[in-house]
């Protein structure tokens, strides 16, 4: 099967400058994937089909594509017969752009922890209410497992959380609690973070016992013992994290091969955090990188590649050139986990399902921790917001508040995950509601909802600021589409 890519309005296109040319042209194909309903494997042209119909210089092209692979969209092969192909989107690579991500804002453990919860208490809730029988079984047979084996190891819990995320039937909660899952793991395994004290024998055996309720309760549709079981297991586990910053130390380097480049990768920016991400530091030649990290010049090149996707790093060709410390590209990551969502087929009940979770959870820490200045803050925003409103769609106009709120509670993951779901979330409104006084009376509304839930934040009331989140995403969900 082919996909056409359709290139209209060329002559807008060809005014741009190479780097945001190559993304409208990468956004243009992505839009076309996605209406074609993902036909992995399919073909989108060849190079030279590319370049005619978009008009472009390969330069640009080449960029595009780099961006595509990027996201997991589509992949060039090369050869004869080659082109550009639908790709399957990658789990797990998103999951390791989202460390990167993490590794460069310098996220901590508690943060994690933070949101993390919530996260895992509505998928333990929603299982709860969802699970069918033969799920069930199987589910109390995982947690028997735990520990079967002698002493309880750390990805073991982490992979019942992940079933339960399945067993959630929510694909966005599925997907964040398993890479806040991989997250935690991956830095206490790297000795970036650490369990002070650690467990003991018999505090590790106590987490299986609950896990074995857990599972228990959720089989037997009773979500608030199994809420309990979650939240008991986190408050022995939250209070002995601590990050480690300087002192991770990636195990030796031992891997089967296609993996050693990913390792490599994870080396290098293991070193390029240790090193406090010195933005546009060259941290090496390729002569000098092959012979400290011990690797041939394929795999380190592969290595490199890795490090480019994820806008780590980038290596810079000439005499003084290297591999050059660089800044992540947030946007470029909010776009891959859109897009790796709607392939999974993400319903819009399940963003707004786990939309009222992350904001719920957000509203309340930021009740329970204002300040003057954090209430400021917000006020402000409420103002500014009045004012951008007059004329402006009213749906995309009102999702910076909900980014400073996040802010507010101090949660910088919180903040990144509300604004991957407010990409997702439809923000048009309904042909319905779409006559000039009727959006008029929605700009209103939002916006005295924002202000009374600023004002129960300023006054520290977490439940009231709870209660007016809630009222209002459910308002928004009746007229968006
Ligand atoms: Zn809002």
């Amino acid at each position: 099967m082919r996909v056409p890519v359709t290139p209209s309005r060329l002559g807008e296109l060809a005014r741009l400058k190479a780097p945001s040319l190559a993304s409208v042209v990468a956004r243009r194909i992505e839009d076309q994937v996605v209406g074609a309903g993902w036909p992995v494997g399919s073909l989108l042209g060849s190079e030279g089909d590319l370049l005619a119909r978009f008009g472009i210089s390969r330069a640009a092209l080449r960029e595009a594509v780099r961006i595509l692979e990027h996201s997991g969209v589509a992949t060039m092969r090369r050869g004869p017969g080659g082109g550009l192909l639908v790709a399957e989107p990658s789990r797990d690579a998103l999951v390791a752009a989202i460390g990167v991500w993490y590794s460069y804002e310098g996220i901590t453990m508690a943060e994690t922890m933070e949101l993390r919860r919530p996260l895992l208490a509505a998928a333990v809730a929603l299982a709860a209410e969802r699970i069918g029988a033969p799920d069930a079984e199987d589910l109390v047979a995982r947690a028997r497992g735990l520990g079967a084996h002698g002493r309880i190891r750390l990805h073991e819990p982490n992979a019942v959380d992940s079933h339960i995320g399945v067993l959630s039937g929510n694909t966005a909660l599925g997907l964040f609690i398993d890479a806040l899952g991989d997250l935690g793991v991956t830095r206490l395994r790297g000795g970036w973070a650490e369990l002070r004290p650690v467990l003991s024998t018999v505090e590790l055996d106590r987490i299986a016992t609950i896990y074995r309720r857990l599972a228990a309760a959720v089989a037997a549709h009773e979500p608030a013992v199994a809420v309990a079981a979650a939240g008991e297991v986190h408050e022995m586990l939250a209070d002995r994290i601590f990050d480690l910053r300087e002192q991770g130390r990636r195990p030796p380097v031992s891997a089967a091969r296609g993996k050693l480049a990913e390792q490599i990768a994870g080396a290098i920016r293991d070193d390029i955090e240790r090193a406090g991400w010195p933005l546009g530091r060259v941290i090496g030649s390729e002569a000098e990188l092959i012979e400290r990290y011990r690797v041939s010049r394929a795999v380190l090149r592969e290595a490199v590649r890795i490090l480019e996707h994820h806008g780590a790093a980038r290596a810079k060709r000439g005499p003084s050139g290297g591999l050059v410390v660089s800044a992540p590209d947030l946007e470029a990551f909010r776009r891959a986990s859109r897009l790796y969502l709607q392939y999974e087929g993400v319903t819009s009940q399940s963003l707004s399902e786990v939309r009222e979770v992350v904001e719920v959870a957000m509203v309340r820490t930021a009740a329970q921790r204002v300040t003057e200045s954090s209430a400021a803050r917000l006020r402000a925003a409420i103002e500014a917001e009045g004012a951008r409103a007059a004329g402006d769609d009213p749906a995309t106009s009102f999702l910076d508040f909900h980014s400073e709120l996040a802010d507010a509670a101090g949660n910088r993951l919180a903040r990144l995950y509300v604004e991957v779901l407010s990409d997702l979330v439809p923000v048009r409104v309904k042909a319905s509601q779409r006559s000039a006084p009727a959006m008029t009376a929605m700009s209103g509304a939002a916006h005295r909802a924002h202000a009374r839930i600023v004002d129960a934040v300023a006054a520290g009331d977490a439940d009231a600021a709870e209660r007016r989140m809630r009222r209002h995403l459910r308002a928004s969900v009746d007229v968006l589409q």
